[in-house]
């Protein structure tokens, strides 16, 4: 097809969004301190740097705010004098909602990659990141601070009301041992026995999963034997080409936003094609910390 073809030349529909409300109020900030009506929050150091030097915002401007449990709310910047800022709660813009019960684990990368590993695992809705150490993980340390500090920003820039959570490392012997088996745990396996992706997620019961994916130089063969032999374990493939560590990590996590997790329900207030939410869908139980 000459590539011609593959363009319209009729101007695109605008796109319109449920979030619309949330969305006109373009800053959006995490703050830890719980959030209510009058309440009267100061920026850290650095989201005030950001606000009045970056974004330049001015007092009565409106930004958004957000906990991870007290849903999002208008606030407006205040004069704080020279060194602090500070932010008036206004009204609430969306109820606390919760992301689908996923849970990343991923033998570490380096640096750069494991920082986009964080960002786009936060924007594709991961409820909780495990980094697990397995016998070819050649990271020494990670900087848990840095990981999260990933996690918020990338929360406050997809409209997230929640941030994942990033646990400390992990032995891969430990967090199969600590596993809750009513949960699979699909693992990217990129040689042996193992089924196509989409087809093991739609076999799956439950509305809570793991994904674990290993480091640059694999799984040893010991390590995905052991894994195989365990009965919540469920060895998956992601096509036929090898992939990097951190691009296993994130394919595997959209395929199952999009198979078992929050994109199959249509947008608020969008065309979407009706379909009834699945079996996993309504057994998702929004109260679940089942396995932290
Ligand atoms: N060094 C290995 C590749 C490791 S890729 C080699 O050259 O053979 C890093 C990790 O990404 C793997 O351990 C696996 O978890 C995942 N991965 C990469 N490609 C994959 C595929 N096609 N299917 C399933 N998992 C894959």
């Amino acid at each position: 097809m000459p590539i011609k073809n593959l363009f319209r030349l009729a101007a695109m529909p605008s796109a319109c969004s449920a979030r619309d409300m949330a969305k006109a109020v373009k800053t959006r900030l995490h703050i830890p301190e719980p959030i209510a009506a009058g309440t009267t929050v100061i920026l850290s150091p650095a989201q005030s740097h950001h606000v009045r030097t970056v974004l330049r915002l001015r007092p009565g401007d409106p930004v958004a705010v957000f906990n991870g449990r007290d849903g999002e709310w208008r606030a407006v910047v205040e004069d704080g004098g020279k060194h602090a800022t500070t932010v008036v709660v206004d009204r609430s813009l969306r109820s606390q909602t919760t992301e689908p019960d996923v849970t990343l684990l991923f033998a570490p990368v380096k640096r750069l990659r494991i920082d986009y590993l964080v960002e786009k695992a936060t924007e594709l809705g991961v409820a909780r990141l495990i980094p697990v150490l397995t016998a070819r993980t050649d990271v020494a340390r990670l900087n848990a601070e840095r990981l999260v500090a990933h996690a918020v920003a990338a929360a406050e820039q997809s409209h997230r009301l929640s941030v994942p959570r990033v646990l400390p490392p992990h032995r891969l012997k430990d967090i199969v041992d600590m596993w809750n088996p009513q949960i699979p745990l699909f693992v990217c396996a990129e040689f042996g026995p193992t089924r196509p992706i989409l087809a093991a997620l739609a076999d799956s019961t439950t509305g809570a999963a793991g994904l674990l994916t290993g480091p640059e130089g694999g799984f040893a063969e010991t390590e995905l034997d052991a894994l195989r032999a365990l009965p919540f374990v469920v060895a998956v493939r992601l096509g036929p080409r090898i992939l990097r560590a951190e691009t296993a990590a994130l394919a595997a996590l959209a395929c199952w936003q999009a198979c078992c997790g929050d994109w199959r329900t249509p947008a608020a207030g969008t065309d979407g094609d009706g379909a009834a939410p699945s079996p996993q869908a309504r057994r998702t139980d929004p109260q679940r910390e089942s396995h932290d």
